[in-house]
């Protein structure tokens, strides 16, 4: 086995022990669709850091994570539900909101309104400095 492929498994091991917690915490929904009875994956919300991060991870389906490794296949209006996970209580699924409504922002007016109302705590501010832009 390769070092990469060592390091990759343990990674894989690391997320799935949150598996548990947060299927409770999502209660089986995307996080961020909210789209139930569909398989939901462990999502890391960048900045990825050596060791997984349990406050780093979301729950959500494929068709949304689909659309956040291919930027260039999302489509605006399939993330119209962000004005509602914006005002999430779990902050991974608030900084990735605001990740997608900012790469939204350029082209759609709903998406620069909704960013103009979010509110974000201090901590949270300084997490998103720390995201990269979707490209
Ligand atoms: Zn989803």
């Amino acid at each position: 086995m390769s070092k990469g492929h060592a390091k990759h498994h343990e990674r894989h091991h690391g997320l799935s022990l949150f598996g548990k917690d947060l299927v409770r915490r999502c209660s089986s929904k995307c996080e961020l669709c909210e789209a139930h009875g569909v398989k939901l994956k462990v999502f890391e919300v960048p900045p990825i850091e050596a060791e997984p991060n349990f406050d780093h991870c979301i729950m959500i389906c494929e068709a949304c994570q689909g659309q956040i490794d291919k930027p260039r296949t999302i489509d605006p209006n399939y993330w119209r539900f962000l004005d509602n996970a914006m005002w999430s209580s779990v902050p991974p699924v608030k900084i990735m909101s605001v990740t997608m409504l900012r790469h939204l922002a350029d082209k759609n007016d709903w998406a620069s309104e909704l960013l103009e109302q979010v509110y974000l705590e201090p901590d949270e501010d300084a997490w998103l400095v720390k995201v990269p832009p979707l490209d």
